[in-house]
């Protein structure tokens, strides 16, 4: 497994007094994927136009939580339902969590799910037995989707969290997939880690935790069901990965791995609280339902997003987009140490 780097340099008359000013880029390369991308530290000291807020403003929630459709008062009049063989009732209930179908899906088979009924929840207002009880309603409703038709095999656990991470609604939710097809990039984390299997003969996804951990420059956390860890090339700002011991496929979970992963996710948010964060995403690259794959180990990736406030400057532009570059502003090094704070505890 190698972690290739290449730190170049540019130098600069920076003002007022233009002085020359010294700057590394720093480039990455995903010892899977090889996947991409650079990262300068110094573009998070950039005096953004737009600067962030300490907090979402009680406006945005009070003017939001009008008509939401996700309320306790709407949702069961205002969300759709799934037909009979799917679920008997329509939607999926446990604990307050709802699961019910997207109104505007982009998969054969797309559900949203909530967490429960408070229209807002901060990074540190999530408790694990909120996000058990969604992982577990949405799992019940990925074999639902299973059983009626056995081709959909590819599950995906989908949390946006605020407008800037994509949601198009503020009340806590996540979205849950099951494709035919594996989406591009978990095509490509199974062949390559099948690939890397049948050449040297070892789980990619072992061997990145066994080697993480002996470095312990980006390692964070272990138990018996998963791994913490900030991704060497990142895709996203504080990019931070769970990786599963014992399980290829998000369905393969049982309930001591859920409620394990959910206290994982609930310290990183509190460690993303503490850093200044409002807004993420968190997604599951998961292999298919009821095939245990011996190369492949279920892993997911949470990565902040721009606080929420009414003008920001997003954090992903014309390369990102285009180009498929990540400009990454903070080293996963230090997104590790502060994260191991919040883990350890
Ligand atoms: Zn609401």
């Amino acid at each position: 497994m190698e972690f290739v780097k290449l730190i170049k340099k540019t130098e600069l008359l920076s003002p007022p007094d233009f002085k020359p000013e010294i700057q590394e880029i720093e480039y990455r390369r995903d010892p899977l994927t090889g996947s991409t991308c650079v990262i300068n530290i110094k573009r998070a000291e950039r005096a953004k136009q737009a600067q962030r807020i300490a907090d979402v403003s009680s406006e945005v929630i009070k003017e939001t939580k009008k008509g939401c459709i996700f309320c306790p008062e709407q949702i069961r009049e205002e969300t759709s339902k799934f037909t009979s063989n799917i679920h008997p009732e329509g939607r999926i209930e446990r604990g307050e969590c709802i699961v019910f179908p997207n109104l505007f899906p982009f998969a054969e088979h797309h559900a949203v799910a909530t967490f429960n009924n408070a229209h807002f929840l901060d990074l540190n207002q999530f408790n694990s037995q909120m996000i058990v009880d969604n992982m577990l309603a949405c799992q019940e409703w990925m074999f639902a989707v299973h059983n009626s038709n056995s081709e959909a095999l590819y599950p995906i656990y989908m949390w946006n969290h605020m407008p800037p991470s994509g949601a198009s609604i503020v009340h806590p939710h996540v979205q849950a997939l099951v494709r035919e097809a594996p989406t591009a990039a978990q095509e490509r984390l199974l062949s390559k880690s099948k690939e890397y299997f049948e050449s040297r003969g070892q789980n990619y996804w072992e061997e990145l935790i066994e080697t993480e951990k002996e470095i312990s420059e980006r390692f964070i956390s272990e138990n018996d069901s998963l791994a913490v860890i900030a991704s060497y090339a990142p895709r996203g700002f504080r990019e931070i990965q769970f990786i599963f011991q014992e399980a290829s496929s998000f369905t393969d979970l049982n309930t001591k791995q859920i409620s394990d992963f959910s206290a994982a996710i609930k310290k990183v948010l509190q460690g993303y609280k503490k850093m200044g964060v409002g807004s993420f995403n968190l997604i599951t690259f998961s292999g298919p339902i009821g095939k245990k794959l011996d190369y492949y180990s279920l892993n997911a990736k949470i990565i902040s997003r721009p606080f929420p406030q009414g003008v920001y400057t997003n954090d992903t532009g014309t390369f990102e987009r285009l180009q498929d570059e990540w400009v990454i502003e903070f080293l996963p090094e230090d997104v590790a140490e502060k994260m191991r704070e919040s883990l350890s505890t």
